[in-house]
Order: structure tokens, then sequence, then C-alpha cells
């Protein structure tokens, strides 16, 4: 069973692999001829400029090794392979290839730009081929253009011994193959042409850890043998059978768990699964490169989460292009990739990665009509004879990566382990803050009231998020929330907060809350939508419930925070200007935003006794908001002094510590103003 079992992975994983160059070349395919320059100069027959824009890829070999170009204007076909000769011949791909992709692409409407692809084999090797039109790159919008007016290229990749003994490297698989018959105790898988017929097969011997359990046991040698024999014929069943469904069913269930669906790449758990199969990296040497894109909450704040995802199936298709077969590329988790080789001189390989990685996702990126330039932060980590697995490898590399991320530079970050201290805080934070997340019940909500300055009664509470970590213990919400903003968690972790508040608010209906939200999640198009379901559905009315939002994001994007603000109110909430102060944003600004409240940054109040003035800034900003129609709450009131004083600037609500600190519901509930009301 043990055998079976790593023979099924093994299939699971060589399917996974040719699933992933197929992917490469259909992505390439697309990048050549998506592309107006291949169109002109083809329509211009012009054979030295396309050779040099197009077919000299096909000499170089690199990408491709096959190029055939033919139908649309060209009278006759130009085709080049990897042997290095400049000038087209007509036979490079054989005619009977070209014929079949000629007949697929023609059920390929225009625009679609998705090439159809096939393994074939020509002269006894094994390559994958794309087919698809040179097509202009706004050929929407040119009714007159149809598909005989282009031209179809070909390309093909060679799956030739470098490639499989690449594959048998990074699988820890021995001897890779390609074989037309399976012999008996060989995994395989049956390799189809366009037309379901049989191509070839791969066949490789599956690794056997049974056997050593069955030394092991001890059984008898003819218990052995038979048992032998048994597996054997049932891995080849497996495997004839797997080879044969993988295709359809199985690689779909199996790609789904083990590829990202956003960007088709082996996601974190396929990672997971190379490390188990393959166990220690034994003497081998090996090297990780880890990919973190800067700033990315910012570019989902700015676009949201489409564009934010679309910046992610962008970027995995620039670096599908650089990955070679026999490295393996994942997407581990949000905007963060790895990339891992094996095999001698892995160091310099993985670094000349981080050039073409940094080469290759320079040009900006278009999203959503927007153009985006990133950067990114990277970490290498290299195994260079201690004794350690996969696991620690991207570790080490992530440590590696934080600490560029952390030193702001573009340049790789080689882990050495004097790095190691500093940046485990974070990640640990990070870690654990993933998990309480999908329970939730780590989180609480801690309320401090909002007093009004005229009575010293309460008349709302601001709801602040706390984190008691069974791991970690208590952390501030200035750190976690940080963190959650920039891992994308912060909806996830809204959502959750949101379902306390809810609780607590229906078992005080006079209760009116104050919630703070980050701008990723006033950015997120579902957010409100949601926000209003999920009161809804608890019965809860809008007009009990603030929304805090801070000044740095109206700042940063007043035509969509104006948007944002007149949904909120059009829903019956109020809303609220938060941190004023803090965030420059003008009188021009504030007027054009239809904000309720207006709450004076703590660091005002702490400075209102200051020589330089401190009281007449609040005096002014207190009379800039009456002016606007806005109710004033100034909040880090600490002393009675600053609240005497306050009170005779005309501040309209008052919250800080001198009142009360945060504190829990039942403790809100029971809480009375200790504050003696001047007469
Ligand atoms: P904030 O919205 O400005 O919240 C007020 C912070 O000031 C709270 O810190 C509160 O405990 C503190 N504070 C209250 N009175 C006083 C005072 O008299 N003196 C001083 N020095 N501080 C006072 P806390 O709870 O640590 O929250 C920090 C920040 O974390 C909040 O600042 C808010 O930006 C963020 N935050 C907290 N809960 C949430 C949440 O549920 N969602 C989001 N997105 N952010 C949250
Ligand atoms: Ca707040
Ligand atoms: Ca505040």
């Amino acid at each position: 069973q043990h055998n079976l079992r790593a023979a099924n992975d093994s299939v699971i994983m060589i399917q996974g692999y040719l699933n992933q160059t197929q992917s490469n070349l259909a992505s390439v395919a697309v990048d050549y001829t998506n592309w107006d320059q291949a169109v002109e100069d083809v329509q211009t027959l012009n054979l030295q400029a396309f050779y040099v824009n197009f077919g000299s890829s096909a000499t170089a070999g690199d990408l491709f090794q096959l190029l055939a170009v033919t139908d649309g204007p060209l009278p006759v076909v130009w085709s080049w392979s990897d042997d290095g000769e400049e000038a087209p011949a007509p036979d490079k791909v054989p005619a009977e290839i070209i014929a079949k992709l000629r007949a697929a692409v023609a059920e390929v409407p225009l625009g679609s730009y998705a090439p159809v692809v096939h393994f074939d084999i020509v002269e006894g090797e094994l390559y994958a081929f794309a087919g698809t039109l040179i097509e202009p790159e706004n050929i929407g919008e040119m009714p007159n253009v149809s598909a005989s007016d282009l031209a179809l290229a070909v390309f093909g990749y060679r799956l030739g011994e470098e490639a499989l003994s690449g594959a048998s490297a990074l699988y820890l698989l021995g001897g890779l193959a390609i074989s037309d018959t399976v012999s008996v105790g060989q995994a395989a898988v049956t390799l189809t042409g366009l037309d379901g017929t049989h191509v070839s097969n791969i066949v490789w011997d599956p690794p056997r850890p049974g056997d050593e359990l069955m030394s092991q046991v001890g059984l008898p040698l003819g218990g052995i043998i038979f048992a032998f024999v048994l597996i054997s014929a049932l891995v080849t069943l497996a495997a004839q059978r797997s080879a044969k469904e993988l295709a359809v069913q199985e690689s779909r269930a199996s790609t789904a768990a083990r590829n990202d669906s956003l960007s088709g790449l082996p996601n974190r758990y396929a990672f997971k699964e190379l490390t188990q199969t393959r166990g220690r990296i034994g003497d081998e040497e090996a090297a990780m490169l880890f990919l973190d894109v800067n700033g990315f909450k910012h570019i989902n704040d700015s676009v949201g989460h489409k564009g934010g995802d679309e910046l992610i199936v962008q970027m995995s298709k620039r670096l599908l292009k650089i990955a070679k077969s026999s490295t393996f590329l994942a997407r581990v988790r949000g905007d963060e990739f790895i990339f891992l080789v094996q095999g001698p001189e892995s160091r310099e390989r993985i670094l000349s990665y981080a050039e073409k990685i940094r080469v290759e996702l320079l040009p900006e990126f278009r999203i959503l009509g927007r153009g985006f330039h990133i950067s990114m932060a990277v970490g290498v980590a290299v195994r260079d004879g201690d004794d350690f697995d996969f696991e620690e490898l991207l570790r080490r590399s992530d440590i590696a990566m934080y600490r560029a991320k952390k030193l702001g530079i573009s340049e790789p970050i080689t882990y050495d382990p004097s790095i190691e201290s500093e940046t485990q805080q974070r990640r640990i934070v990070e870690d654990a803050l993933h998990e309480a997340i999908e329970t939730g019940d780590e989180f609480s909500i801690a309320y401090q009231p909002i007093i009004e300055a005229a009575s010293g009664g309460m008349v709302k509470a601001e709801a602040l998020a706390r984190w008691k970590s069974a791991k970690i213990g208590n952390i501030s919400p200035e750190i976690f929330i940080s963190v959650a903003e920039e891992t994308g968690n912060i909806i996830a972790l809204g959502q959750v907060l949101l379902r306390k508040i809810c609780d607590d608010l229906k078992k005080w209906p006079d209760l009116k809350v104050c919630i703070n939200i980050s701008p990723a999640q006033l950015n997120d198009g579902g957010y409100v939508r949601e926000l209003i379901e999920t009161l809804g559905e608890q019965n809860i009315t809008a007009d009990r419930i603030e929304i805090e939002v801070t000044e740095g994001l109206v700042v940063s994007n007043v035509d969509l925070a104006a948007y944002k603000l007149d949904i909120l109110n059009e829903a019956g909430f109020s809303t609220s200007l938060d941190d004023f102060g803090t965030g420059f944003s003008s009188i021009g600004y504030l007027k054009a935003l239809p904000f309720n409240t207006l709450k004076i940054d703590k660091s005002f109040i702490a400075s209102l006794f200051d020589d330089e003035g401190g009281s007449d800034m609040v005096r002014a900003m207190i009379l800039m908001g009456h002016s606007l129609g806005q109710t004033v709450v100034c909040e880090g009131v600490e002393t009675p002094e600053q609240r005497a004083l306050l009170i005779e600037l005309g501040a309209d609500l008052l919250q800080g510590y001198h009142f009360s600190r945060p504190v829990s519901f039942d403790d809100l509930r029971a809480w009375e103003p200790q504050v003696q009301l001047s007469a």
C-alpha cells in the first residue's frame, strides 16, 4: 500500500510537471503573438525583422526550440529550430503537426489569445506544442480583420533528456524517460495528442517506501516474492489506470488542491508534499529564492482585490517565463513566490534568477487601466553541506527576504544565522494570527466610552480589537492590525470582529458603537454590502454603527473616499474621520467629504498646554468641524485639566483614560461616570 500510494503521488507530480510545461509554453506563445510588432513583420513579409524579433528565440532555444509561421500573408512556411541556422526552412516542424494545430486553432475565437497545446513526437523526441494566430493587440476593435488574414504560429518545447533529467532531479524520481511501452513495476503517464490519440508515455521507477517497511517487518522470503509480484502488478495497473483517468478526473482535483487557482502555479500544499515525498535533500546542493512584492497592500488599496488578483496573475506569467523546467516555482502565499533549484551550482543559478526576475518585473503592469511599477524584497538561502530539509530552506529564504524588506533594498539578501532573531518575531505573529483568525476565539472587543462633554454621560463607545494569543500572549492592535493589513488578512479579521460586536449590540439595544476600519476594507468592493447583510441577519440597524476611517486613507484617494462615504451614509451609517490632524487633509478635501464626526487626534490633546499655541490649534479645529456641521470628538483626554479646557474650547464629545480605559463589554455596562461635573 505504501508503494502504491507513493507511485500514485509520483504520477500526480509528473502530471503537474507536464501541465506546467504546457502552460509555460502557452504563456510564452501569447507573449510572442499578441504583439503588434510581430503582426507588422509578418504582414509586410519582413523576414529580417521577423527573425530578429521572433525567430531568433527559436535558434537560441531558451524558451522554445521549434517555431513555424505560416498561413495568412505568408506564401510559404517559415520555420526554425535550435540548430542555429538563421535562414528559415519550410520543414523544421512536420507538416502534419502544423495541420493538426491549424484545425484546432480555427475553433478558437479571435481575440481570446488562448493557444492550443498538446504533446507530440518529432524525430523520436517529445515536444510540447502550442499553436495560435499572430493577432494585433486590439483585435477586438478591428471588425474587418478575419482569421484568414492572420498568420498561424506554432511553438515547440522539447522535453529532451536534459529537461527530463532536470525533472528527475526535481522530483527525486529515478530515470524519467519516454517510452512506447510500460514495463511491470514502472509508473507512467500517458501522453495523448490533440485528437486523443496515444502519443507516447513518460515512464519512471516509482519510489518504493514500502519495501523498506516490509524488510523491517521481516516476512518470509516466499511472502516477499509473492507480495512483490502482487505490488508490481498493482503499481502497473494503478499507473496505467491513473494515466488514463488522471488527465480527466484526478488531475482536476489534484491540480485544484496543489495549484493555486489564481495563478495556476503550485501552492504551499504542493510544496509541502514535495518536502514529504522527497524528505531530506541528501548531499545535493539546493537553493531557494523567496520573493515578496513591496507595498502589495497599497496596490490592493488603490485598485481593490480584483486588481490585486490581476497583478498576481500577471506576475505569475512573467515569472513562469523565466523559470526553467527543472526549477520548482510556486506561489506560497498572497504575494509570495519561491524558486527552488537543486544540483551543482545551485547558488549561482538562484542568484542569476534573482537578476532575471528583477529585469522581468521591471516593466509597468497594467491593472484595470492603470499603470503600476512594483518593487520587491528577495531572500536567498543555500543548502551548503548542513543537513536540513526544504521546509528549513523555505524558512531561511523567508527570513532573508524579511531582512531585505526591512532594509528596503531590492538586491537579494542571502541568509546567514545572524539575521535570525530580528525577523523571527514578526513572522511568528504572522503565523499565529493566521491561525487565530480561523477560529476567531482568541479575539475580543474592548469598549471605550465616548462622553458628552456637557453632561458627562456616555453617548457611544469605540470598539477596539484585542488579541490574546495562546502561543505568544497579548499583542497590541497596532501590531496585529498592521500585520493583518500587510498579509491581506484584514478582511477576514474584520468579519470576526464584526460578529463579536454584533453579539454585544444584541445584548444592549441602546448601545451605539464606533468601529475602526482599514483602507483595504473600505476599498474592498464587497465590504459595505457584507456589512449591511451581516447587520440585517442580526436585526441590527445601521444607525447604531459609526464607521471610523483614518485621515491617511482619505487623503490618499479623496474621490474614492467620498464615493464610499456616500454609500455608507445612504445605508444609514454614521461616519467619522479618525486621527484628524495627522494626515494633512486640506479644508478643501474635508468639505468634499460627508463625515458626520471629526475626531481630533490624541497628539493634539497631549500638547494642549504647550506654549506653541496648542490650545489655539485645537480651538481652530473644533471651529472648523462645526462650520462643516460636524460633531467634534477629542480623543486621548487623560487629565481633568484637559477635560475642562476642551469643554471651554467647544468640544462636543470626549474620550480618553480620564473617563475610562477600553474595558470589556460587561465592564462597559457597569461603567458609571466617575467624574464630578463642574457646576
Ligand atoms: P485609534 O482608532 O486611534 O484608537 C484609539 C487608541 O487610543 C486606542 O488604542 C485606545 O486605547 C487609545 N487611547 C484611548 N484613550 C487614550 C488616552 O487617554 N491616552 C492614550 N495615550 N491613548 C488612549 P488601541 O486600542 O491600542 O488601538 C490602537 C489602534 O489600533 C487604533 O487607534 C486603531 O487605529 C487600531 N484598531 C484597534 N481596533 C481596531 C479594529 O477593530 N479594526 C481596525 N481596522 N483597527 C483597529
Ligand atoms: Ca478609532
Ligand atoms: Ca484615533
